[in-house]
């Protein structure tokens, strides 16, 4: 199994958080473990264990090349003592980007297809022949035991709480959030990605019989910034006064996206006077 850390609740002091009468935390699960951190722990989780328990020796699996999902894959794979290949969508750069040299520093085997072939998934059977008995995981890792993990990360929340916050990539983590937590709670994903919409349907598939019908949860569309990846200038300031003022690390493709979108939604009025706001940072920082 992978090591664990526990990690602190951070209260945010902030006059803009008096004059709205809120309060906001923030799950630094960021800390949980230092190369796979944050929601890829969790999302890992029951997969390492399912790798194991078939008795497979290498994970394989699908990724954009900044996919936080592939850095985490490869070094949780070094740590249990497996190998790991890294399906990667686009062309090969030398050299190549920090999220890819640190898959290569922790052993992963890194292929890269077009985008084309990627969509399709279409990797043929004697290519995939050529790594054995693999243990696989999809695009992201958001199958069901991924959603399995985050849904026990979320069932384990003590503190109080009216709403919780999450950035959202693929759906995964949200839907496991759904799932682990009570129907009195609200749950705010934030979208990182431009058309996000389909996303609704994703989460949807994603929940089990007795959530599939909760209405305790909303996507916000307006904070991805143009798209994945994308920033403003607007951002990179929030981001860099957000750090300062609260030593909290957050970076432009998820979490900063995440806590504008807080900050916004708070000026706004959106969030109820005398409720407390639980943001959960999901990590990505330390890699970059
Ligand atoms: C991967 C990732 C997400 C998105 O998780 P999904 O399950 O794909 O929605 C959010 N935040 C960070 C920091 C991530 O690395």
């Amino acid at each position: 199994m992978l090591k664990y850390q526990e990690t602190p609740v951070q209260e945010i002091l902030d006059p803009v958080l008096d004059k709205a009468e809120l309060r906001l935390l923030i799950k630094r699960e960021d800390l949980n473990h230092r190369l796979v951190p944050g929601n890829k722990w969790w999302k890992l989780k029951y997969n390492l264990a399912e790798a194991i328990r078939t008795n497979k020796k290498t994970l394989l699996t699908y990724g954009g090349a900044y996919s936080n999902h592939i850095a985490a894959t490869s070094a949780a794979a070094a740590e249990i003592g497996l190998s790991s290949v890294g399906i990667i969508r686009g062309e090969e750069t030398h050299p190549c980007n920090p999220v890819l040299a640190f898959a290569r520093k922790h052993g992963m085997e890194l292929y890269y297809i077009s985008r084309a072939a990627y969509r399709k998934k279409s990797l043929s059977a004697p290519f995939l022949k050529n790594f054995g008995d693999f243990y696989f995981m999809p695009e992201g890792g958001s199958n069901l035991l991924a959603v399995k993990g985050v849904k026990e990360f979320a069932s384990s929340l003590q503190m109080d709480y009216d709403y919780l916050c999450c950035a959202i990539g693929t759906g995964g983590t949200f839907s496991g959030l759904i799932e682990g937590v009570s129907d009195n709670k609200k749950l705010i994903g934030f979208p990182v990605l431009k058309g996000g919409e389909f996303l609704i349907d994703e989460i949807k598939k994603k929940l089990s019989d007795t959530r599939s019908h909760s209405t305790n949860w909303k996507l916000m569309f307006d904070y991805h910034y143009g798209g994945y990846a994308k920033k403003s200038p607007e951002l990179t300031n929030f981001i860099t006064h957000f750090t300062a003022e609260h030593q909290v690390p957050l970076e432009f493709i998820y979490t900063g996206k995440m806590m504008i979108g807080i900050y916004d939604l708070i000026k706004k009025g959106f969030f109820k006077h005398g409720s407390t706001i639980l943001a959960i940072h999901t990590g990505g920082v330390s890699i970059r």
